[in-house]
């Protein structure tokens, strides 16, 4: 582990909003400033490109507008949000210009990221940003953001910048020291991150801010998933980006995962929303899970929700449990017409034939929790 992450070249680090702050939760940069000169200096030996994920608009827009509680309604946090996004920026344009380094902002939604041609557009800026040596300071735009398209939180939305940009490391800095076990002892490293990993996640949430453990750790899966190495650790612990850079024991480090998605599963799998859901028969089942096959019309027993083509929709079997999401082939009001049929009679029923398949294989991707087993209803 070593050498690997002193060779990490790209680096996404997500700056918690704990860190932003203090115990009232005004805004204070007594811990950033010191994470702003370890990035700056590490920055300038050129080893390294470093991307930042952070919060704390909603906190500095509450801080002026002299809130006492996080805002609850999404009228509110926008408006919060719209206030401190500007003031937060500002922070880290003053603590970068004592080193002369560049930032960038960009604010981003989860519409933005499940159109593939924005998508690629971020990345391509992300990537020139990088080529001029600037360092982006990303958040998600909460002032457009709609509730059911908001990232919800910035582990989330840091774990889908890291597989954007394909990042080496995914440095998840909060005020807790890592993942602790039921046993209160710190995990030092996880190799996979299995159901019992996520149940002993789950609990704290502060005042201020939105992500416990949990997202913390739905995020890291999000990342090893794409190859991305995750650690989380304590930011407010003076040169831990460089400690965690020469490989010492600091937090839980979750592993990559080799076999990763490739770049456009990713995109489909963690990018797009779903809008609908089709019943497949245990034949179906046993072809999309076991034998690497596409979908096909005979295979489908039941179709919910409303879609178009080219809509992302989930693929569950007859006991609801999740097995796939994919990129539909056909209408849901021509599925309806052809559902059980066999894929020789589409054209004859429909007047036309896209093709065979109803999801493609290259458009599918198969839930890890459906090959494990362990399905979530
Ligand atoms: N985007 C939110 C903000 O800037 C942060 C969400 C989070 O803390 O996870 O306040």
């Amino acid at each position: 582990m070593k050498t690997t992450l002193s060779k990490a070249k790209r680096i996404v680090i997500k700056i918690g909003t704990s860190i932003l702050t203090d115990e009232d939760g005004n805004l204070s940069t007594k811990y950033l400033s010191h994470l702003v000169e370890e990035i700056a200096k590490l920055h300038r030996q050129e080893m390294h490109e470093f991307i930042i994920v952070t919060s704390g608009a909603i906190g500095a827009g509450m801080q002026r507008l002299r809130l006492k509680e996080r805002p609850q309604t999404i009228i509110l946090k926008q408006t919060a949000a719209a206030v401190g996004q500007n003031i937060l920026i500002e922070i880290y344009e003053g603590l970068f210009k004592k080193y002369e380094q560049t930032i960038a902002q960009i604010l981003l939604t989860h519409q933005d990221m499940s159109c593939r041609k924005s998508y690629i557009n971020i990345l391509n800026t992300i990537s020139k940003l990088l080529e001029y040596k600037v360092i982006p300071i990303i958040n998600e735009n909460d002032t457009v953001a709609v509730d059911e398209l908001k990232f919800g939180d910035n582990d989330t939305l840091a774990a889908l910048v890291s597989q954007l940009v394909e990042a080496d490391l995914l440095l998840i800095l909060s005020n807790v020291d890592g993942l602790y076990s039921g046993s209160c002892e710190l995990i030092p490293i996880v190799y996979e991150i299995t159901p019992e990993i996520i149940e002993i996640s789950a609990g704290t949430r502060s005042k201020f801010s939105t992500g416990g453990m949990q997202t913390k750790i739905e995020a890291a899966k999000i990342a090893t998933q794409s190859g991305t190495t995750v650690i989380i650790s304590n930011g407010k612990k003076k040169g831990i980006i460089s400690e965690v850079l020469k490989g010492e024991k600091c937090g839980t480090t979750f592993v990559a995962n080799e076999n990763k998605l490739s770049s456009r599963k990713r995109w489909i799998m963690y990018h797009l929303k779903e809008s609908g859901e089709l019943i497949i028969d245990e034949g179906a089942k046993e072809a999309i899970l076991n034998k690497g096959k596409s979908l096909l019309p005979s295979g489908i027993l039941e179709i919910k929700g409303k879609f178009d083509e080219g809509d992302a929709v989930i693929i569950k079997d007859t006991q609801n449990r999740r097995l796939a999401k994919g990129l539909i082939g056909y209408s849901q009001n021509d599925l309806l017409k052809i559902k059980g049929r066999q894929t020789n009679q589409i054209e004859e029923i429909l007047g036309y034939a896209y093709e065979d398949e109803i999801i493609h294989r290259d458009n599918l991707v198969v839930l890890e929790s459906a090959t494990m087993n362990i399905f979530s209803y």
